[in-house]
């Protein structure tokens, strides 16, 4: 019977690790030795293009060679990544002799020691040895990974990490109750709608928050599956003018910090793209509370895309442009160009565009883009009651009121909206989605 290997974390920032080999096994080992820290040395003739990138990149170090022994002489660990059992074997045998780990790829038995199956999830990292077996040491990660990424992870702890909770003394609700000045602010894109949408990141730190802030777009699935718990304060019913409003969430947002609360502050796509995420960061900022951005899925690109419409289109057009619609081109207060957008080729496209929809397409006209240029307006997109119309830039104003569409709403101007329309694509797309919020 074999014994037992003996699970350990290595620490590797900084020393000396050894690939042998440059094919397949060793892009895929060389990754993960990188985001530890070592310092790589990859030998080997031939190497694939994206070990070429980290080569270039001077994330290692390549001998462009076969393997010698003394390629070892200060290394701690050794990874064999060749099919040549012989060539294997003999650096199997240098890393004997100066007492270094050795992982064979082609020989789990010949080997010192193996890479188990990985699955990270914030600053947790889970490793699982499958007896020999690397199959079942992968189902078994599998299902650790899906059981991390379903459920909020435990009160995360050590110095850094956001949502830091230290347990108070005489055992009170240890998530709730951080350490003095631990608290702090998370600007978190929850995407345009599908709540599938969110970043990976994004719902990490959410499934860990103290307090949640939502604005009124942020699918409302993501807030479902918070822990009771949890302070959910909704920005969209805070009851003041709108720059009332926002000085309020900036206050919350920072009282709750300062109290040491791990707060996110959800915001519907992306939090920079009309957002004013910034001014929350800055008032964080003023407050000495540190803030973590999480970038969002944007609804300007997103919400084309799931309905069929590319924002760019190899010979259609080579740019997109994002404008606010929610000031009228003739107020004193706009700061949008709209003659020069009016000469632009490419996209367009405009956000919280429905209110002024008829003085921003009068305006586009008068300054040259023709009458006749393909326009979609898609409201509630990438949910279950998305709509789609498409007009021209002459008619979609009036089609938009006859149709009765509402906000929250993207306009798209220009010949991409007609790109992949006449393949029948769109219907592709949509056809290929579950029903936003249904669980594949
Ligand atoms: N930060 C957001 C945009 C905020 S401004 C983002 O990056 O997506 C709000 C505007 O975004 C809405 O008026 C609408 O124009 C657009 N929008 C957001 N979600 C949308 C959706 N699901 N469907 C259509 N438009 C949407």
């Amino acid at each position: 019977m074999t014994a037992n290997p003996y699970p350990l974390g290595l620490r590797l920032a900084g020393r000396r690790v050894v690939v042998v080999g440059g094919g397949a096994v060793a892009t895929r080992r060389v990754p993960a030795l990188l985001d530890a820290g070592a310092d790589v040395l990859l030998v080997s003739p031939e190497l694939t293009p994206a070990l070429r990138a980290h080569v270039d990149a001077g994330r290692l170090h390549w001998e462009p060679r076969r393997f010698i022994p003394t390629d070892l002489d200060g290394a701690w660990l050794v990874q064999v990544a060749v099919d040549d059992r012989a060539a294997a074997a003999a650096v199997s045998a240098a890393a004997a002799e100066r007492r270094i780990f050795c992982v064979r790829a082609d020989d789990r038995a010949a080997a010192t020691a193996w890479t188990p199956a990985v699955t990270r999830h914030g600053p947790v990292t889970v490793a699982v040895l499958g007896g020999g077996d690397p199959r079942r040491a992968m189902t078994v990660r599998d299902a650790i990974r899906d059981l991390l990424a379903a459920r909020p992870p435990a009160p995360p702890t050590g110095p850094g990490y956001p949502g830091a909770a230290a347990p108070a003394g005489g055992g009170g609700d240890a998530r709730g109750v951080a350490a003095a000045g631990a608290g702090r602010v998370a600007l978190v894109g929850a995407g345009p709608g599908d709540p599938e949408l969110i970043t990976v990141k994004g719902w990490r730190l959410l499934t860990g928050a103290d307090v949640v802030v939502a604005d009124r777009l942020v699918p409302g699935l993501l807030l479902d599956e918070l822990r009771p718990d949890v302070e959910l304060v909704d920005a969209s019913k805070i009851p003041y003018g709108p720059s009332r409003a926002q000085e309020e969430i900036n206050r919350i947002l920072v009282d709750r910090a300062l109290a040491g609360k791990f707060v996110v502050r959800l915001k519907g796509g992306d939090p920079y793209v009309f957002g004013r995420g910034g001014e929350e960061l800055l008032a964080c900022a003023e407050a000495g509370v540190p803030v973590t951005v999480v970038p969002g899925v944007t609804s300007a690109i997103a919400v084309p895309a799931v309905a069929g419409i590319p924002v760019t289109h190899r010979a259609v057009a080579h740019e997109f442009t994002v404008v606010s619609g929610h000031v009228a081109p003739d107020s004193p207060g706009s700061l949008v160009r709209w003659d020069a957008l009016a000469r632009l080729r490419g996209t367009l496209v405009i956000l919280m565009g429905l209110k002024n929809l008829a003085a921003i397409t009068a305006t586009l006209i008068a300054h040259g883009r023709a009458p006749s240029a393909p326009v979609a307006v898609v409201q509630e997109g990438t949910t279950g009651s998305q709509r789609v119309l498409r007009s021209t830039l002459g008619a979609v104003a009036e089609e938009v009121v006859a149709a009765g569409m509402r906000p929250p709403a993207v306009v798209v101007v220009g010949d991409v909206v007609d790109a992949l329309a006449s393949a029948g694509a769109a219907e592709a797309v949509r056809g290929a989605h579950p029903a936003p919020g249904a669980q594949a």
